[in-house]
Parts: structure tokens; sequence; C-alpha cells
């Protein structure tokens, strides 16, 4: 496997904060993504990688900007609380 760590970051695992649980652009900002848990939000997600570590699938989708990722974590907080 090509090292490609130059041009990307781990995001880590939301659930255990150990595992990568996937690869983004060096430059890119975490405020732009979103986790989907539990599995029933995955259908939300644009991908749903597993994390080596805790063995959890986490649905992960990036926004376009930090206010359109926080509007919809907000949304996901208000459909969970239902
Ligand atoms: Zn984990």
């Amino acid at each position: 496997m090509a090292n490609t760590s130059k041009y990307t970051k781990p995001f880590k695992c939301p659930e255990c904060g150990q595992g990568r649980l996937t690869d983004i652009p060096i430059n890119a900002d975490w405020r732009c993504y979103v986790t989907y848990y539990p599995q029933n939000l995955f259908y939300l997600a644009d991908s749903i990688p597993k994390c080596p570590k805790c063995g959890k699938e986490i649905g992960v989708k990036r926004f376009a900007t930090p206010e359109l990722a926080k509007e919809e974590s907000q949304r996901l907080l208000y459909c969970m609380r239902r």
C-alpha cells in the first residue's frame, strides 16, 4: 500500500477514539464531517467504514461547509430525541 499520509489524515472512530475509521484529505475541515450511528441512520451516510479497533461500523458524510454539517448534526440530535 502506498504511503498517502502526506496527503491524508486519519479520521478517528468517534466511538472508541482509537481506531482509524477512514482517511480524509490533509486540508479537510473536521467540522465538515458528520458521523451517523446507530445503524438506522446509515442510509444517510456517504460511506460506512468499520473501525479496526472496536469493530463498530460508523456512517460518515462530508458536507460542503461546517455550517451545513452543524445543521445536519442538530437535525440528527432532534431525530434521535423523538
Ligand atoms: Zn472504534
